[in-house]
């Protein structure tokens, strides 16, 4: 194992920006090249880690697909279990779901409604908060399934795009390892 000592500034120079991604006028913050770094990685779960331990996290939730990434590793390193917050017809079994409004259409995400025991506080773990349209249905689906929602980490907060004003305002922490000016 490294030792997990890079600083905010190392980490956000191991994201890629790539412009004008998936449509013009979007930098697309690319995290294949902080997970591929692995001291990048274990630094940024180690950190995320010590977060989601000190909110006092009963579980970790990631929503499909990056979020299963950092959430997973981050559940594994904390010791507690990750509950996956699934793209629609996923999952084998009965789900609870919820509808959201993208910037086109909505779109849904969904979960086993037995994952969480009631009061079980659960942290949410995303790669990116943008609009925090993904992590406000997040939460609400997790409350749903009886989950106390206190806090949402991130790798990347984008505040110029105000989700993390949004979720503050929903009565969740928000922590992120690094910011970006900007969309
Ligand atoms: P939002 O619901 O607007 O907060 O968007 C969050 C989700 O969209 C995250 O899970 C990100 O993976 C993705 N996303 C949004 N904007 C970007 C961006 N500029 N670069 C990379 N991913 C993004």
């Amino acid at each position: 194992m490294t030792s997990p000592h890079l600083s905010s500034a190392e980490l956000k120079a191991l994201v890629r920006t790539v412009p004008d991604f998936p449509r013009p006028g979007i930098q697309f913050r690319d995290i294949t090249t902080l997970i591929g770094h692995h001291q990048g990685m274990a630094a940024s779960v180690h950190h995320l880690a010590a977060l989601a331990g000190a909110a006092g996290a009963h579980k970790i939730a990631g929503m499909e697909a990056r979020g299963f990434i950092f959430g997973a590793a981050v559940a594994v390193q904390l010791g507690v279990g990750f509950v996956p917050v699934r793209k629609p017809r996923k999952l084998p079994i009965e789900t609870i779901g919820i509808d959201y409004a993208l910037e086109y259409g909505t779109d849904r995400l969904e979960m086993d409604p037995s994952a969480i025991e009631r009061g079980q506080k659960v942290v949410i773990v995303d790669d990116l908060i943008a609009t925090g349209g993904t992590a406000l249905a997040t939460a609400e689906l997790l409350r749903m399934a009886g989950a106390v929602i206190e806090h949402a980490l991130f790798v990347i907060d984008l505040p110029d795009l105000g989700g993390a004003a949004r979720l503050r305002d929903a009565g969740i922490t928000v922590s992120a390892l690094m910011e970006f000016e900007g969309d």
